[in-house]
């Protein structure tokens, strides 16, 4: 196939793109009225399978408790294509769309992840050009991306209903992924004003989850405050004493400890007996994080002992750190660069915050960019899309158009993409690494 052809596919899938305009951002707009939480997207499954019906797109449910895994056959079968969308919201209760009861909000704005996914699979149907594609394209809406209600995930996993807490590193050890060559999605941009701009390539941090209790024993808090073991204090100085961990952190690194008390006592007039706390142990490598964790645990002993209480420490399998696949990214990058001109493209060398994507590309090429359209900062009242034809359509046809280059032609593209690809981990030597933290 010449590129010329290529150039005609990729106008055929804009076409039916925007000829599905109206029904893409009604399901963007009807999945930010009602956000819900990770492993818990009952209503915005409902939601995504209905467009996959309608448009005749098979698909499986009930992916990771909530998930949807569809199918869209390219003329051959060789080579297979993910297209992910996460589902999840946070808690952002301040949110102006946060729900009432649970103060659940898209103000990581995973509505538009959704949106450019469901948009990406109806282009690449409606307009047939999957009859020319070596390769089959697997449209997938995957459950809990934020690695939060640690307490209640846990809880899942005592009843054997998740192994891992992140969506994506729970569909690894399923097998989800096992026929899947490769995977992209993108991701709004985190800061404010980023109308027309795509984020692209580079790394970001990985993390271990952890549960942290300290026990101390009650006692009038007034009256006899000297027989009581007090677990805040414990807390509060084990918390400075990790402060003082962190000149030890190498720059490079790009460590992070950024814990909450979840429970800091039950009375005010009761010594607090028992007071927990979660947080993430997040760095750029696994050898940061392990390092950064030893010095953390050693620090939590540390206030404990101070203090005469007791510390329980649980350590939970989080995320790996991200790495983009260059040749996903060159790929994913001129076809941003045609829609949106040279000034739009900033290449990423480092983000801090974590994504079980990078889980997924230890095993296979990912592309995991930041598209613009957004105002406020991500996880903050503020946040929203200004640009809906950005954040739902450009990036829809930025991911349908790489998928056209990657699978025409005999899927060239794909074949070179995989061969180049070095994995650092088999899916077997992923779960003995997950498998180890606790
Ligand atoms: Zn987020
Ligand atoms: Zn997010």
């Amino acid at each position: 196939m010449s590129s010329l052809n290529k150039e005609i596919l990729k106008q055929k899938v804009t076409a039916a793109i925007l000829a599905h305009k109206d029904e893409i951002f009604s399901l963007a707009q009807s999945i930010v009225k009602e956000p819900e939480m990770g492993f818990k997207e009952h209503k915005t499954a409902a939601k995504i399978a209905d467009v996959f019906t309608k448009h005749h797109i098979s698909h499986a449910t009930g992916q990771g408790i909530t998930g949807i895994k569809a199918l869209l056959p390219g003329r051959t079968h060789n080579r297979k294509i993910a297209v992910l969308g996460e589902m999840d919201a946070i808690t952002c209760v301040d949110h102006p769309m946060a729900d009432a009861t649970t103060g659940a909000a898209h103000a990581c704005g995973h509505h538009a992840q959704i949106a450019a996914m469901v948009a990406a699979s109806i282009g690449l149907k409606e307009s047939g050009v999957m009859e020319d594609l070596d390769g089959d394209v697997i449209p997938f809406a995957v459950p809990a991306e934020e690695y939060v209600e640690i307490e209640y995930r846990n809880r899942l996993r005592r009843e054997g209903k998740i192994k891992y807490l992140g969506g994506k590193s729970e569909l690894i050890q399923r097998g989800a992924f096992d026929d899947v060559d490769m995977a992209m999605m993108i991701h709004l941009a985190t800061d404010g004003d980023s109308h027309r701009t795509v984020y692209i390539g580079g790394t970001s941090n990985g993390f271990l989850g952890k549960m942290i209790r300290f026990i101390g024993r009650e006692a009038h808090a007034a009256g006899a405050p000297h027989e009581g073991i007090n677990a805040l204090n414990a807390a509060m100085v084990a918390l400075m004493a990790v402060h003082a961990q962190r000149e030890t952190f190498r720059d490079e690194d790009h460590v992070r400890f950024h814990p909450i008390i979840t429970s800091g006592g039950d009375l005010v007039n009761v010594i607090p007996a028992d007071v927990r706390i979660e947080s993430y142990v997040r760095a750029k490598t696994i050898e940061a994080i392990m390092d950064a964790n030893k010095k953390i645990n050693r620090a939590l002993k540390g206030g404990a002992s101070a203090i005469g209480a007791e510390v329980e420490i649980t350590d939970l399998p989080g995320f790996l750190p991200l790495a983009n696949d260059n040749n996903l990214t060159e790929l994913f990058k001129d076809n941003a660069l045609t829609l949106l001109g040279p000034d739009s493209i900033i290449p990423l060398e480092h983000h801090a915050a974590s994504t079980d994507m990078g889980d997924l590309s230890h095993i296979m090429p990912v592309v995991h960019p930041w598209i613009g359209g957004v105002s406020g900062n991500a996880h903050t009242r503020d946040f929203k899309v200004v640009d809906p034809e950005m954040a739902y359509l450009i990036s829809a046809q930025c991911m349908a158009m790489t998928i056209i280059d990657l699978l025409a032609d005999g899927a060239t593209k794909a074949k070179q993409v995989l061969t180049s690809y070095q994995p650092k981990m088999t899916k077997e030597e992923y779960i003995t690494f997950m498998d180890s933290i606790h």
